[in-house]
């Protein structure tokens, strides 16, 4: 790697809009390359003209439907056979399918792809090399909704588990050279609500943010080397207090006999 190339390649999963957008950004201003990856090609290559141009980065776009096994085989082959790759960000994922009574099933499935599948193939062909490089990081963009159901279990349950699962592997690379992180954002102001079938302008100004300040924000949190960063917890001190007691909480759900109220 050049002098000029030392920040490495980043991938960066939906960049073709919103929040990935402003990762590819972002990350080609601090120096990275990139690998843009949506399946809008047409949007990807325009963002890699302006980034090249701007940032004098390499930008290589990757067209590929991640709820499409053989694109993200696709996907998976090229990342993983890319020595350069020092950053994957898994930022792709769409909301939608509320009620599960009602939801459109392909559509929970094609969620469920996008949201789990692709994101857990894509941090295991990377990892490996980034373990064997010892340096790099994996960011995995998560939702505040991972903690709260009222909006739908299909995406809530989505995002819990990338909660659960990249807190595991952060565990899992501890004191390697790799660095993991999940974002919490919150309600962020992209094309995603449309898309979900809902309007981000019913909701109170003041809890909406910007993609641009959640992602600077996010990228301080992972340049602290942070497990879990939540843009808008104004008080930091409540993510550890939760940690803490989900923590106390499943020491206390083992035990050689039910719980006397479950006495038949
Ligand atoms: P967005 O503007 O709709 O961007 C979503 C990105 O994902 C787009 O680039 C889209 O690209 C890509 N994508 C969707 N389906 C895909 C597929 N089948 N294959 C490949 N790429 C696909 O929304 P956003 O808010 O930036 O969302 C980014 C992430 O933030 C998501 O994981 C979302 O769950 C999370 N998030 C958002 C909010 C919010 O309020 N906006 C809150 C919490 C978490 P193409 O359409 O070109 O494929």
């Amino acid at each position: 790697m050049t002098g000029k190339d030392k920040m490495g390649t980043a991938v960066v999963t939906g960049a073709s809009s919103g929040i990935g957008a402003v990762y590819a950004d972002r990350l080609a201003g601090q120096g990275y390359n990139l690998v843009l990856v949506a399946r809008r090609a047409d949007r990807l290559e325009e963002l890699a003209e302006k980034l090249g141009y701007t940032y004098d980065r390499k930008v290589s776009v990757i067209s590929a439907d991640l709820s499409n096994d053989d694109d993200v085989r696709r996907v998976e082959q090229a990342i993983s056979a890319d020595d350069s790759v020092t950053l994957l960000v898994n930022n792709a994922g769409l909301g939608g399918q509320q009620v599960v009574a009602t939801a459109d099933a392909d559509a929970a499935e094609r969620m469920i792809k996008v949201n789990v599948v692709a994101l857990t193939r894509l941090t295991r062909a990377v990892l490996p090399g980034l373990l064997a490089r010892n340096r790099g990081a994996i960011v995995n963009i998560a939702s505040v909704l991972a903690f709260d159901s009222s909006f739908g279990g299909i995406y809530s349950g989505t995002k819990a588990y990338v909660v659960n699962f990249t807190e595991a592997l952060h565990r899992e690379v501890a004191g390697t050279g790799v660095k993991v992180q999940v974002v919490l954002p919150g309600a962020t102001r992209t094309d995603f609500w449309e898309l979900a079938g809902s309007d981000i302008d019913q909701l109170p100004k003041e809890i909406v943010m910007n993609a641009d300040d959640l992602v600077d924000a996010a990228l301080v949190g992972l340049a602290r080397g942070e497990a879990v960063t939540a843009p808008a917890l104004a008080d930091a001190a409540k993510l550890d207090m939760f940690l803490g007691a989900r923590q106390a909480f499943y020491g206390s759900l083992h035990a050689d006999k039910p719980a006397p109220r479950y006495a038949a």
